[in-house]
């Protein structure tokens, strides 16, 4: 590792790779430092007892023509090789099985169509849905368009007012009001739909959903999602090659101990020695950036409302299976099946699982040819958990994994068959290898309040010293953090007086 350098990041989690990369590309000498051994964090590949699994999050977006993931693959010629799925998704209940269509009309032909009477309003709704969803994905095609703003942008804002004003009105409002207005509220299989993709998505209920946010990330599954061939490690690996390539370094496994500013910037104190760099972009929680910093997220002014709505998030409950050549017959491919035993009850602690299977060319099982793994999630509430001592909090993750185990077998019976091993995961797994602290994950709830657009600009906690990553916005999911870190990078540029080459995106 070299003793100096423009910018040290601190994880390579998607956050922290994409701020590298966009760094490096800036043409600053960047080093990027991974506690593990391999990167990605919460969006990685992890090898055990001979298999690959995926850690946490499956489903990706970003890889359409023009966005950012596509753009790096062919910038950098990565080899990453990105399937679209159709469906990205079945959903599940115990009175119904739906396909959540790439397509967007398909989908919501074939959800009108199982709302009986109800069909023509919800119609409705996503077509309203649909023009919320494609003034925010904008933002998404083109970063340049998120803040901060610079002339160019703000022009470009203003050739798009209209398409802004769906907004207007769900400003600030739950998810629950436009169905209400819509009389939809309680029309089953939309309902049962709308909660399970708020959960995973914006992270709570479709009654508390901040509603621009819910409805924009329902478009998720209309907008080229998919699954990355062998594991999205692929992806951040690729991701980490194209920094080295550039001249910058990603060095892991190099844990990161304490950070001390000094009079050139900062002085990292790491587990292969000192780095002194000038600027630092943190790709962790708060309660972890202050503890590297000597102090607690509770007593510094940026850090301690940022904390504040972390608690009011999530862990999450593992398994993790191999299952034998020959399971799942019908489907070879990579496919993702959300189950929900009982729609009437919150969509966590096992109830709601989303299982996520690799395909059978993929040999994730390098042993056993055809062999395939199996990553299941479900959402644990964090203040529920954190209340129980030690004892008790072992026995709860277990009733929730066991739970998560009878919701398999009732509605997803084909995955509970030819089960070779099993691992389990639990708040404390994520909090040992993604060193979040007490294990929370998934990103800040976007419970509806206007306090969701108080901070839309880079994070900034000292002078250039930056946070990236899920708590940061845009927010949750691989493709948003990774936002995050291009917008982070872009800035720290203009601080360090380092004006390279023009905005990122060529979409326009
Ligand atoms: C179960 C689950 C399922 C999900 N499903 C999806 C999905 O399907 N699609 C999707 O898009 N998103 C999904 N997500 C969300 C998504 O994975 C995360 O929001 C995103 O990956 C977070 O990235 P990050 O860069 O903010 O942080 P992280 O991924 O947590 O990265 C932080 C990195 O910092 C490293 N680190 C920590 N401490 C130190 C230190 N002291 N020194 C050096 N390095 C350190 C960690 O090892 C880690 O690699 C899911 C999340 C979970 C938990």
């Amino acid at each position: 590792m070299r003793s100096a350098c423009d910018v040290a990041v601190v994880g390579a989690g998607f956050g922290g790779l994409a701020a590298a990369l966009r760094l490096a590309e800036l043409g600053l000498r960047v080093v990027c430092l991974e506690a593990l051994a391999y990167p990605g964090g919460c969006a990685s590949t992890f090898t055990r007892k001979g298999a690959r699994f995926e850690s946490g999050a499956t489903l990706f977006s970003g890889f359409g023509q023009g966005e950012l993931f596509e753009q790096w693959v062919r910038r950098h010629n990565m080899d990453v090789r990105f399937e679209r799925i159709d469906p990205p998704v079945e959903l599940r209940a115990p009175d119904f099985l739906m396909p959540i269509d790439a397509d967007r009309e398909r989908f919501v032909t074939r959800m009108s169509d199982a709302c009986g009477e109800a069909g023509p309003r919800v119609t409705a709704f996503f077509a309203e849905q649909a023009r919320v969803a494609e003034a925010l994905w904008a933002l998404f095609r083109d970063p340049t368009l998120l803040p901060p703003l610079d002339l160019g942008s703000l022009l470009r804002h203003a050739a798009r007012a209209p398409a802004y004003l769906p907004l207007l009105r769900l400003v600030g409002r739950p998810l629950c009001d436009v169905l209400l207005r819509h009389r939809i509220e309680s029309v089953a299989p939309l309902r049962t739909f709308l909660d399970a993709v708020c959960q995973i998505t914006v992270q709570c209920s479709a009654d508390e959903a901040e509603a621009p946010f819910a409805m924009g990330a329902m478009d998720y599954y209309f907008r080229g999602t998919g699954h990355v061939h062998g594991g999205i490690g692929r992806l951040a690996e690729a991701m980490a090659g194209a920094v080295r390539d550039l001249g910058g370094e990603v060095i892991l496994p190099c844990k990161v101990h304490a950070i001390a500013a000094d009079a050139g910037g900062y002085v990292l104190d790491t587990r292969h020695g000192e780095l002194r760099a000038r600027a630092v972009v943190s790709n962790l929680l708060p309660e972890a950036t202050a503890g590297l910093l000597g102090t607690s997220a509770g007593g510094d002014e940026v850090l301690a409302p940022l904390q504040r709505k972390v608690e009011g998030g999530w862990g999450a409950a593992m398994l993790y299976r191999v299952l034998e050549a020959g399971a799942v017959p019908a489907r070879k491919h990579a496919h993702h099946v959300e189950l929900v035993a009982s729609p009437n009850e919150a969509f966590v602690e096992g109830n709601h699982v989303f299982c996520s299977l690799s395909g059978e060319d993929e040999a994730r099982v390098p042993a056993k040819a055809g062999a395939r793994t199996l990553t299941v999630s479900t959402h644990v509430p964090m203040r529920k958990l954190l209340a129980m001592n030690d004892a008790e909090q072992g026995a709860y993750v277990a009733r929730v994994q066991q739970r998560m185990r009878d919701t398999i077998s009732r509605l997803a019976p084909e995955l509970d068959a030819g089960v070779a091993l099993e691992m389990t995961g639990s708040p404390r797994t994520f909090a040992r290898f993604t060193g979040r602290p007490q294990g929370y994950v998934g990103g800040i709830p976007r419970r509806a309040g206007l306090g969701n657009y108080r901070v839309l600009t880079p994070t900034r906690l000292r002078p250039a010293f930056y946070l990236c990553g899920d708590t940061c916005f845009p927010g949750q999911s691989t493709l948003a953090v990774a936002l995050s870190g291009v917008k982070v990078a872009e800035r720290l540029a203009d601080e360090l007086g380092h004006h390279a080459s023009g905005a990122f995106v060529s979409a326009r």
